[in-house]
């Protein structure tokens, strides 16, 4: 891969009090340009700043946007890491094959990453639970209203440090369970990381947030009756000693952090189970006091413990609203591995 550098001539000042989340970005970005003709092409770095389109662009009228979402982590030697990037790269690739966006060749693709965050890892922040978000998108870009699958498109990287999500403390959530928006449904777009997912599924999140609830658990889009996601977090439950997830049916988005989870927890001897998973048996298991545990994973979060459900407004308590064993657990192992803190024998993390 060529890519040029142009070095930003008034670097910031980097951040010293609290970063918060995706409000402070580093001082370049990565741009690279793709047409029929020439392929992707014109890689750069170049300083961060504001782009300019055509107002007909696809992305603009069509949603043709898809994204990814990883962190770098400073590591007590000062070395920063990421955590299993490839599989950032392989999965932008499926979603890029859903929206009728370019393919990128994988190893270019972890090139660019690699590259782009060797360049600004110097915003990498220290602070416990600190990261450096990178959020790598792709757009359609055409100049044209006719709608078909894009000929132009543009890929870009922008990195901003953010602060831990635990600014107060690791916490159980509130949940509703919404049964009247959908987020996803089978044959659609659920699989894949795309922007549209997302302005589809905020309305239910401000309505939860309205009712004194962190977010929403997805049911089905057909039959409104199988668990999917929380949020734009997977989910997992410990009913019994079965560790449950729903299997990826083409509506759930195949979270990095939910297959870390299942394979770490695979290794350590627990039952993981990847199957359907009906609101009546969760219903059941939560009356019967079987439902021990559950929480939402992904990697803003890593693992977000869940104290209260409430189906069709009634409330039901986990675990006393207490953070289970296996989610601590979950927690303390996937952050030791990503911070370098703990040995990584699963070859999860990529030393810059
Ligand atoms: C990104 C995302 C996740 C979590 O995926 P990770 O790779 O673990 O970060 C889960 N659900 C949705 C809808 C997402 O967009």
């Amino acid at each position: 891969m060529n890519i040029t550098i142009e070095e930003n001539k008034n670097p910031s000042q980097k951040p010293t009090g609290a970063l918060g989340f995706g409000k402070i970005f580093t001082d370049h970005m990565f741009v690279m340009d793709y047409d029929p003709q020439n392929g992707w092409h014109d890689a750069r770095i170049v300083p961060f700043g504001n782009i300019s389109i055509h107002p007909a662009s696809t992305v603009l009228h069509y949603g043709a946007e898809i994204f990814e979402g990883l962190k770098a982590y400073r590591r007590e030697d000062g070395k920063v890491q990421m955590f299993r990037p490839m599989e950032n790269v392989r999965r932008m690739n499926n979603s890029a094959e859903r929206l009728c966006l370019p393919q990128i060749d994988e190893n270019d693709a972890l090139e660019i990453l690699t590259a782009f965050v060797r360049h600004e890892q110097d915003w990498t922040p220290s602070e416990p639970g600190t990261t450096l978000y990178i959020r790598p998108f792709m757009f359609g870009n055409d100049e044209t209203l006719g709608v078909h699958s894009v000929k132009k498109a543009t890929f870009m990287i922008i990195a901003s440090p953010a602060g831990s999500y635990y600014q107060n403390g690791f916490q159980p959530v509130k949940i509703m369970i919404e049964d009247t928006d959908v987020r996803a449904v089978r044959g659609g777009t659920g699989y894949a990381k795309c922007g549209g997912n997302y302005a589809a599924s905020t309305r239910a999140g401000e309505r939860a947030e309205q009712m004194g609830y962190s977010q929403v658990l997805w049911l089905d889009g057909v039959e409104r009756k199988y668990i999917e996601e929380v949020g734009a977090m997977n989910v997992m439950f410990k009913i019994g000693d079965e560790i449950v997830t729903p299997k990826l049916t083409g509506s759930i988005l195949p979270g990095i952090t939910r297959k870390s989870c299942v394979e770490l927890l695979k290794s350590e001897g627990y039952k993981v189970s990847e199957r359907l998973l009906s609101i009546d048996e969760l219903h059941d298991a939560l009356v019967n006091n079987k439902l021990e545990e559950a929480w939402g994973c992904g990697t803003a979060a890593v693992v977000s413990p869940i104290g209260e459900l409430n189906y069709k407004g009634v409330k039901y308590p986990i675990n006393n609203g207490e953070i289970g064993k296996v989610t601590q657990h979950l927690y303390d192992r996937l952050t030791a591995i990503q911070w370098g803190k703990a040995e990584d024998t699963f070859g999860w993390t990529y030393q810059l």
